[in-house]
């Protein structure tokens, strides 16, 4: 394979995807040397098979406002590869959504499952309908619009959706309902259900916690912990609000977070109380986060991200492509020793090479996020089992799981003077696992 061929040959195919290019670059890139170990994969050309999802549903969504006035979404699903699972990933509503941006985190979604040790195919789907300022009923009838198409192409043994940005609990509730309805089966179909109908315990912590974990693990290989350490996290939603969580159980600061429309800067620290405050903002009354600083007086910053402010460890947590070199930069002039992703793809290659020059601890999202697919997983396999287990049980397989992604990373990207390049462990064992699979399925 020679990367860069491969990749102009998908530029010219599907243009107008930069996401799409940017996710796939990054793993060619990483991949290259391993490949070429292996002429049996170029004979099967399985670098395109890989790169070029499955298969791609894209269907209108027609629903009515509270105004009574008709309105029009995309929806879609891409099923990027199950060679070893069922296609497995979230939904996003977001106005952003597009192809592009759905196939960078089907294509990424692939790699991160394979990780996981659980058998997961790597899927992604949503729409540009956004939940923000909608009401309950509006995002209901949306939902069940949008249900109306995607349920032909979802299963418990087919594809297992699940929740992303713009879609938590009452999104993921609304969607189980209407499938239900539309096959008369109650099936584990979805996963970050509620609890009451077949959700995993754990399941709204995991994405954050699993981060967390896996921070804990390359801390330690520093020989240092989290005690002390202030932490800069981005965003405010489900992500971002567990990982505040677990930075602050085990005795870290966070000072900062964010929403599209800014960030907030505190001192003094995020404590407990302040971050249930966040949460009842965020989840319940889905206001914005410049009311914190009202509430608690401190800096507010419109339009900008966190990066600038000083901080040992920074966690994005909130969209693809929000910390470039620029940020990337200050974070390491300022002393940044570790980053942890949160989000898909957050770092730009510009600032990921920042982090890598300066010989920063860097974890890139398909490795320290993929907690949250993991327990979507053990979710699958309790509602197989038709068994619920405890909190303890999922968060100490959570635990385990993150803790052998690390040493995925560690044993396929430790460079010859040491340096752990995370990116590539990520991407090298992620990819051998599919691609020792699709070399048995045949060619298809
Ligand atoms: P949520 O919708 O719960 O929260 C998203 C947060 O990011 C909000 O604070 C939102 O602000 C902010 N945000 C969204 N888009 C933008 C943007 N374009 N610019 C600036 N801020 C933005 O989503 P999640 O917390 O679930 O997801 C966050 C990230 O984590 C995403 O990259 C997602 O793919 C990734 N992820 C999520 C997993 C999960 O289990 N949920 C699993 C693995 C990865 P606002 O409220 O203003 O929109």
């Amino acid at each position: 394979m020679n990367a860069a061929k491969v990749l102009d040959t998908l530029k010219l195919r599907f243009p107008n995807e930069p996401e799409y290019h940017q996710a796939v670059e990054e793993v060619l890139a990483t991949i290259e040397e391993e490949y070429n170990k292996h002429p049996e994969f170029d004979k099967a050309n399985l670098i395109e098979r890989l790169c070029i999802p499955d298969r791609v549903y894209q269907f209108r969504v027609t629903w009515v406002d509270d105004k009574g006035n008709v309105q029009t979404n995309m929806g879609y699903r891409v099923q990027h590869n199950n060679a070893i699972g069922p296609y497995k990933g979230g939904i996003r509503f977001h106005s952003s959504v597009n192809l592009s941006i759905l196939k960078f985190l089907a294509f990424e979604q692939t790699f991160k499952n394979s990780l996981t040790t659980l058998p997961m195919g790597g899927g992604k789907g949503g729409s540009d309908f956004s939940p923000r300022g909608k009401s309950n009923g509006e995002v209901m009838r949306f939902i069940q619009s949008f249900m109306l198409e995607l349920w032909r192409h979802i299963g418990p043994e087919t594809d297992v959706p699940a929740g992303d940005i713009g879609v938590g609990g009452r999104e993921v509730g609304f969607m189980f309902g209407m499938y239900k309805k539309l096959t008369r089966e109650f099936t584990g179909t979805f996963t970050g259900k509620g609890r009451e109908f077949g959700g995993s315990l754990i399941r709204p912590e995991a994405t954050g916690y699993g981060n967390i974990y896996f921070l804990m693990e390359m801390l330690k290989m520093k020989g240092t912990d989290l005690k002390g350490k202030v932490c800069t996290i981005s965003g405010s939603g489900n992500v971002a609000q567990y990982t505040a969580e677990k930075v602050l159980e085990l005795g870290g600061k966070v000072v900062t977070m964010s929403d599209s429309d800014g960030y907030i800067y505190d001192p003094a620290g995020i404590d407990k109380e302040k971050l249930d405050y966040i949460m009842e903002l965020k989840n319940v009354y889905r206001g914005r986060i410049r009311e914190y600083a009202d509430k608690y007086g401190c800096k507010y910053v419109e339009g900008a991200k966190p990066w600038g402010e000083k901080c040992d460890i920074a966690l994005p947590s909130a969209t693809q492509n929000e910390l470039n070199g620029d940020h990337a930069r200050e974070l390491v002039a300022n002393g940044c020793m570790a980053v942890s992703e949160g989000a898909n793809m957050p770092s730009t290659p510009e600032a990921i090479k920042v982090f890598q020059d300066a010989k920063i601890l860097y974890a890139p999202g398909k490795a320290a996020n993929a907690g949250g697919v993991s327990v979507s997983g053990l979710e699958m396999t309790q509602n197989s089992i038709k068994l619920s287990w405890s909190e303890k049980e999922v968060d100490d397989k959570l635990k385990d799981i993150m803790k052998s992604i690390h040493e995925a990373c560690v044993q396929y990207g430790t460079e010859a003077d040491g340096y752990v390049n995370y990116v590539k462990g990520a991407n090298v064992a992620g990819f051998m696992k599919v691609a020792k699979a699709m070399m048995a399925q045949g060619i298809l």
